[in-house]
């Protein structure tokens, strides 16, 4: 609706009329900004959807689409890029082409991989990152890439109609500051269960509906715009929660605390260089560079697995976020012997080990400390 009284708005309508023109009208917008932005989406349900449909409308130049699911039919009510004839086809290459062609300024990549297989390397390569996930332990996973490679990133939660918006900031709260002892057991459980191949417990039944992910999403999207264009003091949803209790249209924020006790929070290191994953342990140190001196260590889990001692077979290391049902002898269903590693010295056995790289993200970063300085190193393995 237009007021003819008003003679600002005579002024703008009486010029040019390119795409944008409504959204330059705000006075402190930046299309260029936009379009140039590269943001990282992660899930491409309910909330990824009205995500990606927002960021595309605007024009947010590049967006990269994570998810590992397939579109079922009970998507067809709550994904507004979703169609019958798009059942059994991946969430995230639907999406990503879908979004492209509603605006064809927006250059789309998609993965159809958990999220943790791409790596904390993976994720520094955004400006941002925008997350409509189903499950806590992706969460967790992406809160502490985030923290390690400065980046932001604005967390969506529906359920009914109710909802919630975070944004996490590098020297803020993570996302495991806010849980509880509950939480972390419930956490380290899913994640043996998935070692042992057992069926996971959380599933993606949770109530929702079209109407709620498209409220939260729009707000999580906002924020993404106000930190894109340099909006700073518009941000309003950093290091607290803003809630909806849909039923009542009630709003309201919570504070959040930095947790003392959180194992999430690392100083920012730069990464000095990066090289193809080699194919034992051993070499890593030679790719980066390092003294034999160096210790190197892994951020997240990084685990042994034995062989069966029945069996025989040979022993397996790698990232325990990528070892699903490996924790299980396939032939007599004995649970393996594991130990974690979080630092190895060349010296050390299983510095001779073969690095075997689907239990390797696409982009890992590791730490190399020498005379108490800590350097980072970017390994990218070759894509599958
Ligand atoms: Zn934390
Ligand atoms: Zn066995």
């Amino acid at each position: 609706m237009t007021d003819s009284n008003n003679p600002i708005e005579v002024e703008f309508e009486a010029t040019s009329e390119g795409r944008y023109h409504r959204s330059e009208l705000i006075t402190w917008w930046d299309q260029s900004a936009l379009l140039s932005a590269k943001v990282l989406v992660v899930g491409a349900g309910a909330l990824g959807n009205e995500i990606v449909k927002n960021l595309a409308l605007v024009g947010v130049g590049n967006l990269t689409i994570v998810d590992m699911d397939i579109i079922e039919h009970t998507n067809l009510a709550r994904c507004v890029f979703f169609r019958p004839e798009h059942e059994q086809k991946f969430k995230s290459e639907i999406l990503a082409a879908e979004a492209s062609r509603m605006n064809s300024d927006v250059k789309t990549a998609f993965y159809t991989c958990p999220i943790q297989e791409l790596g904390d390397g993976f994720i520094g390569q955004f400006d941002l990152i925008v997350a409509g996930l189903d499950n806590r332990e992706a969460r967790v996973w992406l809160g502490a890439a985030a923290k390690r490679t400065g980046r932001v990133w604005i967390d969506g939660a529906i359920e009914g109609l109710m909802g919630k918006v975070q944004t996490f900031v590098p020297d803020g709260p993570c996302y495991a500051c806010t849980m509880g002892d509950k939480d972390w057991e419930a956490l380290t459980k899913r994640l043996s269960c998935k070692l042992l191949g057992v069926e996971e417990m959380e599933g993606g039944h949770t109530p929702t509906n079209a109407t709620t992910s498209s409220i939260i999403a729009g707000v999580q999207a906002q924020e993404a715009i106000k930190y894109l264009v340099g909006k700073k003091d518009y941000f309003a949803i950093e290091n607290k929660v803003w809630r909806m209790m849909g039923e009542q249209m009630a709003t309201f924020f919570s504070i959040v605390d930095i947790s003392e006790d959180c194992p999430f929070h690392y100083d920012f290191i730069e990464t000095k260089a990066s090289a193809q994953l080699p194919t034992t342990i051993g070499q890593i140190w030679k790719s980066a560079g390092q003294s034999d001196q160096a210790v190197l260590g892994f951020y997240d889990d990084f685990i042994l697995i034995e062989g069966c001692k029945k069996c025989g077979g040979k022993s397996k290391i790698g990232y325990k976020d990528l070892m699903k049902r490996q924790g299980m002898c396939k032939s007599c269903d004995t649970e393996l012997n594991i130990e974690l590693f979080s630092r190895i010295q060349a010296s050390d056995t299983v510095s001779q080990m073969a690095i075997i790289p689907e239990y390797w993200p696409l982009k890992t970063l590791v730490e190399f400390t020498h005379d108490g300085n800590a350097t980072r190193y970017l390994l990218e393995r070759g894509t599958k």
